[in-house]
């Protein structure tokens, strides 16, 4: 994406200093004036963990902030992490849309903007624009290898996964399944994505990074079990990059593809969704995945909404009502080895 050439600098000030060794907890400290609190501003929790020379990932939770593995395993991270364990630097921001996170919603209730569609953001925009500039102009350059860990939200939910994109780049590509591997989540797909515009996904693949994301479960909530994924998932990696020491444990995980469009499914009625396929489950194509029944009266025939391809249903929408043109269903396709 092409950027003006001079943008004026971030209004974001980190309260840590990202050259110095030793663990700092602060904070990005963003200028944000209000009826509440003229000269205020928003405090984004953040640690930065170094030691010496070594590469540095970025770990990010919160994009969306209605998803709550990644804040959940960050902040425990931010407090245990020690610098002893670190070869590198190791930078967490356990709630990105710190906004969007405090008031559990996946946009921000300030300005209404998605984070995940607001790269490469702006630094004289809206509270999401800047942190997204942010991001963009300060913290990506900085990394090598980044995990942004989301999971479904309100909703949706999916089968745990950990995910790269296709590149252009073959080399970038394979680099970033390695990561994905590494997380060794239950599913690790090759993803498409409905439209990457705007993605800090796209923004960290277009800047060379090293770039994974998740989504480990969701319906607005986490599990023991998609914690724990995502605990032992960001240490994997730290550990792939050479940052962290010690053995590796990379259970099981099944290769999925996303080939075409015909994965998504989107819903063109409005009403009360039957699922017929649970997650994880195989589907042939032709096969129904969800009926939904109009609820104007009693008497009417469902909709249904059937695979486009054989494959694995992989996430769902998760609330019982739908609406017309909301996403129903995502399938993943085993990939061949
Ligand atoms: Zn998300």
């Amino acid at each position: 994406m092409s950027r003006p050439d001079a943008l004026r600098p971030s209004p974001i000030v980190p309260t840590v200093d990202f050259d110095r060794d030793g663990v700092q907890h602060g904070c990005l400290r963003l200028p944000y004036s209000r009826d509440d609190s003229a000269w205020g501003s928003i405090m984004i929790p953040m640690t930065v963990v170094k030691r010496g020379e070594g590469p540095t990932a970025l770990l990010t939770g919160g994009n969306h902030g209605d998803e709550y593995e990644g804040p959940i395993a960050l902040f425990e991270l931010a407090r245990v992490l020690t610098t002893a364990e670190v070869t590198g630097r190791v930078i967490i921001v356990p709630a990105m849309n710190y906004p969007a996170f405090r008031a559990g919603t996946r946009t921000s209730p300030i300005d209404g903007g998605n984070l995940n569609r607001s790269f490469p953001g702006r630094p004289d925009g809206t509270p999401t624009e800047k942190i997204a500039d942010f991001f963009q102009r300060h913290l990506l350059p900085m990394a090598d290898v980044v995990v942004d860990l989301h999971s479904g939200g309100r909703t949706l939910a999916f089968v745990p996964f950990t995910a790269a994109h296709a590149q252009a780049d073959a080399d970038q590509e394979r680099r970033a399944l390695a990561a994905v591997a590494a997380f060794a989540a239950p599913y690790s797909i090759r993803m498409r994505e409905i439209d990457p515009v705007g993605m800090y996904d796209t923004a960290a693949e277009e800047l060379g990074r090293v770039f994974v994301t998740t989504e480990l479960g969701g319906g607005g909530t986490a599990t023991a079990h998609t914690v724990d994924l995502a605990r032992r998932g960001i240490r994997s990696v730290l550990g792939h990059a050479g940052i962290l020491g010690g053995s590796i444990d990379r259970p099981p995980t099944v290769q999925l593809d996303m080939p075409t469009d015909a994965c998504f499914v989107f819903s063109e009625s409005d009403g009360l969704i039957e699922p017929c396929v649970g997650l994880g489950e195989a589907v042939r194509r032709g096969e129904v995945l969800a009926r939904v029944y109009g609820t104007d009266r009693t008497g009417l025939a469902p909709a249904a909404y059937t695979a486009g391809l054989d494959g694995i249903l992989i996430g769902r929408y998760f609330p019982g009502l739908v609406k017309r043109g909301d996403c129903l269903a995502v399938i993943g396709v085993p990939a061949r080895s």
